[in-house]
């Protein structure tokens, strides 16, 4: 007798923009209780803009981010598209590019012209013994505080400067996460950036819970660690570092403007890419499974 419900409730997601893998998954949507928020992509935009060049002492500005952009142009990853373009823009000519290699969630390596160049997080140039000098501990501090998203560059085994990332966050968000709250939900803040920027970006949406710095692999550990202590967990995610996670959630919710690898794994794809639609797909099968009781 319950089909039919089960396909109208289906159907009314799709007219939402909720894409729904199986009538079966309206169920589990049901009982959830946590709702785990990747944060690029998911609660920004993902778009990041290049901010801010900072140069250590006797590197020049230009060279930094030419250097960087050459490396970068190996990577998909939204941090790589914006330092790019930056580069482009100022009609910078890259330098081809050898021994590219990507470090998941860490950043990236290869060699542009004789050097061996590293972008990303300080602990990548840390576990090749490269230190960040003072002035850009400092640089980096500030713009993590304000929100930046920071990558430091370092060539030859020697630190050289760090480039300032802005992303933006989704106008929708800050409201998607009051109607979680008004649905009982608890809500947290998951991403592989740091924990400074985790919770300035937490902060301005309203969500008080945040797990930072965590590598890929380590967001399906996430996840399972809150089903050990007993939530039942969504995961809303859209980037392939997102997959696992979304998989292992009791419900995967993709950003329909992510990665199709995302979308694979995920139960429910959001067509726009709106966070609202996260409460609204929670709300639609309470309703559709109270009909049919
Ligand atoms: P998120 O969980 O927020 O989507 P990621 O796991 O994709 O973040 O990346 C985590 C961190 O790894 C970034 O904040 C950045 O410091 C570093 N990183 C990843 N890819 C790159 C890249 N192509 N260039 C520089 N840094 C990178
Ligand atoms: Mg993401």
């Amino acid at each position: 007798a319950t089909p039919t419900a089960l396909l109208v409730g289906t159907g009314r997601g799709a007219q939402l923009g909720i894409l729904i893998k199986g009538p079966q998954v309206l169920e589990s949507t049901r009982r959830i209780d946590t709702v785990v928020l990747d944060k690029t992509g998911t609660v920004t935009s993902g778009r990041m803009a290049l901010s801010d060049i900072v140069p250590a002492e006797g590197t020049d500005a230009d060279e930094l981010l030419m250097i960087a952009a050459s490396v970068e142009r190996g990577s998909e990853h939204p941090i790589a598209r914006a330092v790019v373009t930056r580069a482009t823009e100022r009609g910078q000519v890259l330098k081809p590019l050898r021994r590219f290699v990507s470090h998941g969630g860490k950043g990236v390596e290869g060699s542009v012209e004789e050097r061996d160049v590293l972008v990303g997080r300080a602990e990548l140039l840390a576990s090749r013994s490269i230190s960040l000098p003072d002035p850009l501990v400092a640089a980096r501090t500030a713009a993590e505080q304000a929100g930046g998203t920071v990558v430091a560059v370092a060539w030859d085994g020697v630190a050289r400067g760090i480039l300032v990332l802005a992303d933006t966050i989704k106008s929708s968000s800050a409201q998607a996460i009051t109607e979680l709250r008004d649905l009982g939900l608890t809500p947290i803040l998951l991403t592989g950036d740091n924990a400074a920027t985790a919770r300035t970006v937490a902060e301005q949406v309203g969500i008080d819970t945040v797990i930072a710095e965590v590598l890929p692999s380590e967001k399906l550990e996430a996840v399972r660690n809150l089903q050990r202590d007993g939530k039942v967990v969504a995961m809303v995610g859209d980037g392939v570092n997102d997959a696992a996670a979304l998989a292992r959630a009791d419900l995967g919710m993709a950003m329909g403007t992510g990665t199709d690898v995302a979308i694979e794994a995920g139960d429910i794809t959001l067509v726009r890419g709106d966070l609202r639609t996260v409460g609204a797909a929670i709300r639609l099968s309470r309703a559709t499974l109270r009909t049919i009781k």
